[in-house]
């Protein structure tokens, strides 16, 4: 079997309303799907994380530097054309675009693999540790308003995500330490005892100001505090975590296993966030996973994207081996973003109904079963979104 061809499919749409995180205001909807045809008919499909315009040039990146190295290969050796690919732009690229664009196509390889074994990629990986995991909903996002109308909607926001099914829910900070502690109180008010919260600051603070927000957390009772300080800041990570209760997580803007072999050996996060369509696709996740685990460092997968993330990192949670284990074992979560997202409600043939399942069941969702990553992306709908 040959790889003839590798394709990017960048989708976009205007969202109803502006969305704010700590960094910056959108108005617009991306993702960015990869493609790999070969020669017997088989199709894989994967992602490459990267909202917002950044997905443009990096489909440059899938189409023009990545597809004419792999071109003649046989899909099945992913891990040889991991290493090829990553060889040929070490110069250019250990993080950052290229890694994104590599991971869309190693993705995509994956599900290839599984299609041709006939298994579901959880079972290709090892096998399935659990048929259903957690979700997590993610919303409370930022906008141009006030504090006081910011502290309003985040309590009924949070409230309405529970309500939605979800046991956990996470929300954005980034108007000023002061004022993001009032935030944190009302959504704790709000989540009472129906289960947990997490913040994710989208390393906007220094790490004093982190600190005080943190104290913060601790006494609001917050499962984590994601991202409090820039990737970079290996320092302030590691201060943050000896001196705070709360649990320090983050990693999604971290690359390969040089990059996470820096951030564990620093011993700066409590739980590991890594995200599989930019640190190089599911062969370099599974060995990011492997580096966490050797550190007895949790890991719940950063998610940010289309249904076709989902599904990959429903695969990736299943076959994730419990740490340290027990009777009623440390389980990951999915993160599941609970604003406007076409790509992620309306993108597959048969589509996986997350939400519905979380009000369903127990705030749960079921692994898919299907070969490979057991969705398929509807034509016509890419068609009507594709730009660039
Ligand atoms: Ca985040």
């Amino acid at each position: 079997m040959r790889i003839t061809a590798v394709h990017s499919h960048v989708l976009q749409y205007d969202l109803p309303e502006e969305l704010g995180y700590s960094q910056q205001y959108y108005a617009c909807r991306t993702a960015h799907l990869v493609e790999v045809q070969t020669d017997d008919g088989i199709t894989g499909w994967g992602e490459c994380f990267g909202p917002g315009n950044v997905a443009l040039p990096n489909k440059g990146i899938v189409e023009k530097v990545i597809q004419p190295m792999v071109l003649g290969e046989d899909p099945l050796d992913r891990d040889v054309i991991w290493h090829k690919v990553y060889n040929l732009l070490r110069d250019h690229g250990q993080k950052g675009m290229p890694m994104q664009a590599l991971s869309g196509v190693d993705i995509a390889l994956w599900d290839i693999a599984g299609k041709v074994a006939g298994l579901p990629l959880h079972q290709l990986i090892g096998g399935a540790h659990r048929d259903r995991v957690r979700a997590y909903g993610y919303g409370m996002m930022l906008k141009r308003e006030s504090v006081a109308d910011h502290v309003v909607r985040f309590r009924d926001e949070a409230a309405a995500i529970l309500d939605m099914g979800f046991t956990a829910t996470s929300m954005q900070v980034g108007l000023g330490p002061r004022d993001d502690v009032r935030l944190c109180q009302a959504v704790a008010e709000a989540v009472g005892d129906r289960g947990l919260f997490m913040v994710d600051a989208n390393h906007c603070y220094t790490t004093s100001d982190a600190f005080h927000v943190g104290r913060g957390l601790e006494e609001l009772g917050a499962y984590w505090f994601e991202e409090p300080v820039a990737p970079e800041d290996l320092d302030g990570y590691r201060e943050l975590r000896a001196g705070l209760k709360v649990n320090i997580s983050g990693g999604e803007a971290e690359f390969n296993r040089w990059g996470w072999r820096q951030i564990l050996e620093n011993r700066g996060l409590d739980i590991a966030q890594p995200e599989v369509c930019a640190l190089g696709g599911v062969s370099e996740y599974l060995r990011v996973l492997a580096l966490c685990h050797a550190h007895f460092t949790p890991v719940i997968n950063h998610f940010w994207g289309s249904a076709i993330a989902v599904a990959t990192n429903l695969h990736l949670l299943a076959a994730m081996p419990p740490l340290p284990g027990g009777l009623n074992p440390w389980e990951p979560m999915l993160e599941f973003d609970t604003t406007d997202n076409r790509f992620r409600d309306d993108l597959l043939t048969e589509p996986l109904n997350i939400q519905a399942q979380v009000a369903a069941g127990d705030g749960t969702v079921a692994v898919p079963k299907g070969p490979g990553l057991g969705v398929t992306p509807d034509r016509d709908f890419l068609k009507h979104y594709e730009v660039g």
